[in-house]
């Protein structure tokens, strides 16, 4: 566990343990609830700024993982929360939902799948009901399967990993542009995948170039509106989506060790580039991508 918050002057390398997590095997969508080692998503850790003071922010995949992290910081930096997630995901919601409302924030639990155009739409409206209004949306659910061939990456595979990663990333930011005033910020979740694609991740990780490359020229087309789209690019997170075939078994125990830092990234180091890209203060950054990847050079 952390030691000290986002903001006390440390070194990276040490900041969290180089972890080796043990071959570990569960079924999709995996739980933080179940994970060896447990991530750390900020709970006793990140300190708020006042950044996102009365913000209404609409997250996906925010039960675990990078999203449970964005959904705590955001309530420490002052916004009210909508959480979208599966319905089989509730134990790591209610974690989560704990932890904002314990920074004295609402915390709206929307569960459902948003493979599910109509149920997007839903999640949307519902948001905007619950919160009052909605300014900022982080587009984080994501679904990474690996495959060991093309020839044995089944079709339902692909559209599912489509539906999940592109087609709701698009349907929920359509319903939410209606609600949105100048100001408010769109954040997409890509990866280091989406420049360096791993040969048994050919969906997943054309997914993610495809989120980026969205992202980019919606952010050129709302500029003029007011609305900021931008993306962040994570490396090597500790979170449910790995150990749920999101990688080989086999390599679960030197996960992240490849990086210049050493070490695999926690999910509480990712969420401060979702602040930043959400908060006035990147009011002049657009269609840009933050890399948090422990230093893995990108093209
Ligand atoms: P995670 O498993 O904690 O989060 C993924 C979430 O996606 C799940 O919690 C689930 O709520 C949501 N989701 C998946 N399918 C869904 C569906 N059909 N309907 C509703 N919600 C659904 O794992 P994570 O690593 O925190 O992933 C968050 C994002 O970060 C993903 O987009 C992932 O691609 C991206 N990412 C992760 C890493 C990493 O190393 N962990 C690296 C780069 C990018
Ligand atoms: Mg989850």
């Amino acid at each position: 566990m952390t030691q000290s918050d986002q903001l006390t002057f440390q070194n990276p390398v040490d900041r969290f343990p180089e972890i080796s997590p043990p071959k570990q095997d569960q079924p999709e969508p995996g739980l933080d609830a179940e994970i060896v080692p447990k991530g750390d998503h900020g709970e006793e850790s990140y300190r708020g700024t006042g950044r996102l003071e009365g913000r209404r922010a609409l997250i996906t995949g925010a039960d675990s993982g990078i999203g449970a992290a964005v959904a705590i910081a955001f309530a420490r930096e002052g916004a009210d929360v909508a959480l979208s997630y599966l319905e089989e995901e509730q134990e790591d919601a209610q974690h989560v939902i704990q932890a904002i409302r314990e920074s004295g924030r609402k915390a709206v639990p929307l569960p459902g799948d948003i493979r599910d155009k109509t149920f997007c739409n839903q999640l949307v409206e519902d948001a905007v009901r619950e919160l009052g209004g909605l300014d900022a949306l982080v587009n984080n659910a994501g679904k990474q399967v690996i495959a060991e061939s093309l020839m044995e990456l089944p079709d339902d595979q692909w559209e599912e990993t489509y539906n999940t990663n592109i087609h709701a990333m698009f349907w929920i930011t359509k319903a939410a542009l209606k609600h949105m005033p100048a100001g408010s910020t769109i954040v997409n979740t890509t990866s280091i995948q989406g420049y360096n694609p791993n040969e048994m991740l050919i969906d997943y990780a054309s997914t993610k170039a495809a989120i980026n490359n969205f992202s980019k020229g919606l952010g050129q087309q709302l500029a003029p509106k007011g609305i900021r789209v931008n993306a962040v690019a994570p490396g090597p997170i500790w979170t449910p989506i790995q150990p749920s075939q999101g990688q080989p078994k086999e390599k679960l125990p030197h996960f992240g060790q490849n990086t210049p830092l050493g070490r695999a990234g926690q999910p509480t180091e990712v969420a401060p580039a979702f602040v930043f890209l959400t908060s006035p203060e990147s009011s002049y950054v657009i269609g840009e991508t933050l890399h948090v990847n422990g230093g893995i050079p990108t093209p």
